[in-house]
């Protein structure tokens, strides 16, 4: 079930969770860098689509039951032509669907500049609040475990001492002589998420877990390319 308490976007009153595209509008509302983006049903997915922002783009199938789009084929990076999106989408579909999922529609969205792929993620700790995970994101997540924690709202020089707990920081920092990442601009994302009066204590009490992953952050930029919230 879902009400349209906040800011006309859609969080579930009950369980559930709150896929990418209604994630990804939250986020946005308050401030919070994601890509331009357009949403599009399955039913207008062939017919030819003309994005109004400029490419290279990136396709994602949308399924309520699909989590790890990846793994089943649900997302293609890089596509560069808006012509060939009609096409791209169709093997998307054809993918997820042969994985099980059943797909309601596709995010054509701008795709990020290249950069290290950081997690933002935060749990609701009942009757303490929101604890703040930070670290390394993508698929090397699990992998590396290289993550540090915090108590939300954060400070600044909280979030700074959390990444200079990783092994990642030094990668952001231009290690042997890769382009230094927007450290900066990630600490500012990071503080609309965690900091007071930010993303998290915004949202209604049963969100109970936010998953930011990956951020990416690159050299002028940090913006969040999938998102999810989870409620209870
Ligand atoms: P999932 O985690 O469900 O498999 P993601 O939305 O995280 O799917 O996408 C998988 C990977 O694709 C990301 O880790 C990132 O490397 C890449 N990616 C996704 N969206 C973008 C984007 N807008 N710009 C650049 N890379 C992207
Ligand atoms: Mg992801």
């Amino acid at each position: 079930k879902r009400s349209r308490g906040m800011q006309g976007s859609a969080v579930p009153s009950g369980s559930g969770s709150v896929g990418e595209w209604e994630a990804k509008e939250l986020l946005r509302s308050r401030g919070i860098a994601v890509p331009s983006g357009t949403f599009i049903p399955l039913e207008a997915s062939r017919s030819p689509v003309a994005p109004s922002f400029a490419g290279p783009y990136v396709v994602k199938a949308v399924s309520p039951t699909l989590v790890h789009k990846s793994d089943a084929g649900g997302v293609r990076v890089g596509v560069t032509d808006a012509q060939s999106l009609v096409a791209v989408m169709a093997d998307v579909e054809t993918s997820v669907s042969t994985a099980g999922h059943e797909v309601t529609g596709f995010i054509v969205e701008r795709m990020a500049e290249s950069g290290q792929e950081l997690v933002v993620g935060a749990v609701r700790v009942p009757g303490v609040g929101w604890s703040l995970m930070v670290g390394l994101g993508g698929t090397m997540i699990e992998l590396l475990e290289d993550v540090a924690f915090g108590i939300v709202p954060v400070r600044e020089d909280d979030v700074r001492r959390m990444l200079s707990d990783l092994k990642v920081v030094k990668l952001l920092h231009g290690f042997r002589g890769a382009v230094p990442a927007d450290v900066d601009g990630f600490v500012e994302l990071v503080m609309n998420v965690a900091g007071p009066g930010g993303f998290l204590e915004s949202l209604p009490e049963n969100v109970v877990e936010v998953d930011l992953n990956p951020v990416i952050v690159g050299p002028s930029s940090a913006t969040v390319v999938d998102a999810r919230l989870i409620c209870s």
